[in-house]
């Protein structure tokens, strides 16, 4: 893996959250400087990865990407996303080198940032104007993923994290309660961008995140954040909301 010079500082401003990846094709060769540069008519950097044919990583920028706009899909849109964009040409076999490379790093960032592999799209999945990344079949690269993945030995019990153990330890939060932990689990949500401005508009932001109470306001806006995230909508805060609110998984 190679890290290209400016690459923590490089974007369109800070990527809101990660919620997906997006597969490309960069429809050139030997063109590294396009993704960090840009192209006329559109400013780079393209994606925060572009990936070499023969399977070097380079990592180009850390900040929002211009990838993936329109989106048809709300995980994957350009603040929420991380884009990948594998030099080839749009018609040229893809070198087995490359692709398992490809498949490695989406494994990769799946276990880092915590995501399903069901989230790694190709570009022409999540726009339907799309051709890249070609000849690629999306769901038998998924399965493959998954395979790595699985290939893994998982964390044993010792090995917890500090942000890990942290959420072992938070308590179950239910409907009613009033307490420190509640305000905690509304700093988290605003903090992962699931808490729309309406809804603290009349008290303010800083007013609403002092409140202590698990109200039917914050009930519907745990199961609206639950659903999003695959998760049981009951409405309660336990391990696995925990988890997803301060992205420990
Ligand atoms: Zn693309």
């Amino acid at each position: 893996m190679t890290e290209v010079a400016g690459w923590k500082t490089r974007g369109h401003g800070p990527l809101q959250e990660v919620d997906g990846v997006v597969c490309h094709h960069t429809a050139g060769w030997n063109d590294m400087h396009v993704v960090r540069d840009g192209r006329p008519g559109l400013d780079g950097p393209l994606s925060q990865i572009w990936l070499r044919r023969d399977g070097r990583i380079f990592i180009v920028a850390a900040g929002r990407c211009w990838h993936n706009a329109p989106s048809l899909s709300l995980g994957h849109t350009n603040s929420r996303s991380i884009g990948i964009e594998a030099e080839n040409d749009g018609r040229t076999p893809w070198p087995k080198v490359q692709l398992d490379a490809y498949k490695r790093l989406c494994a990769e960032l799946c276990r880092e940032f915590g995501l399903p592999v069901s989230t790694v799209k190709g570009h022409k999945e999540v726009n339907a104007s799309k051709p890249d990344p070609h000849s690629i079949n999306m769901n038998n690269f998924r399965r493959d993923v998954a395979a790595l993945l699985r290939g893994e030995p998982a964390a044993p019990a010792d090995d917890l994290s500090w942000t890990e153990k942290l959420v072992k330890d938070l308590p179950l939060l239910r409907p009613g309660d009033d307490n420190w932990d509640v305000k905690t689990a509304r700093g988290l949500l605003n903090a992962r961008g699931y808490l729309p401005e309406a809804v603290y508009a009349a008290a303010g932001l800083k007013e609403w995140l002092d409140r202590t109470g698990y109200d039917d306001e914050f009930v519907k806006l745990i199961k609206g954040f639950q659903k999003l995230k695959k998760l049981d909508s009951d409405g309660l805060v336990g391990p696995l909301t925990w988890a997803a609110l301060a992205r420990v998984s």
